[in-house]
């Protein structure tokens, strides 16, 4: 019997999951073992409309994480593009290469703070955000936006979990 299982956050129930009951008797005994035992976050590692799916998802985890680790313990940090202060609760995560290309639409180095103003209305000020990351970055950037690339399922709940668990971190940091 195959059913969409369930991994955890927890390393140690992870481990046992990954190790006999993905392929196993019980899976639903141990899922149900294991959610209490854990009491944490249901790591899903199949989601239904498939890359679509989990694009949605991972955008809002990322732009999340962007806009946390981009700013200080009070929350506030600058617009990568024009260094205007501002909270992350009022602002954009920017990308310098558009969302559109897979390649970068996930780099930590192509999606940073950004206002409003700079993302919405200049459309990201391409340049302003190449000057700061510095050219020889940007190119990188460029050139790697444009490799075509696929997930597996598996590889956009790694990215979506990590992102998930790194969010309740960086949020436990802020006053
Ligand atoms: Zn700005």
């Amino acid at each position: 019997m195959f059913i969409e299982v369930d991994y955890y956050i927890n390393k140690a129930a992870y481990d046992t999951v990954n190790d006999t009951s993905y392929c196993g008797l019980q899976p639903y005994k141990l899922y149900t073992t294991l959610t209490i035992k854990t009491n944490n976050m249901i790591k899903r590692r199949k989601l239904k409309g498939g890359a679509r799916a989990w694009t949605k998802r991972i955008d809002l985890v990322f732009q999340k994480w962007v806009k946390l680790n981009d700013t200080n313990k009070e929350g506030y940090g600058t617009c990568c593009t024009c260094s205007k202060p501002l909270h992350y609760k009022e602002a954009n995560a920017g990308h310098y290469q558009p969302r559109q290309f897979r390649g970068t639409r996930w780099h930590e180095e192509n999606v940073r703070l950004q206002c409003i103003y700079c993302n919405q209305w200049l459309a990201g000020a391409q340049y302003a955000f190449a000057k700061f990351l510095g050219f020889k970055k940007a190119d990188e950037l460029e050139e790697l936006s444009r490799v075509k690339v696929t997930f597996t399922d598996e590889e956009y709940a790694d990215i979506y979990y990590k992102y998930k668990e790194l969010i309740l971190e960086l949020e436990a940091t802020k006053v």
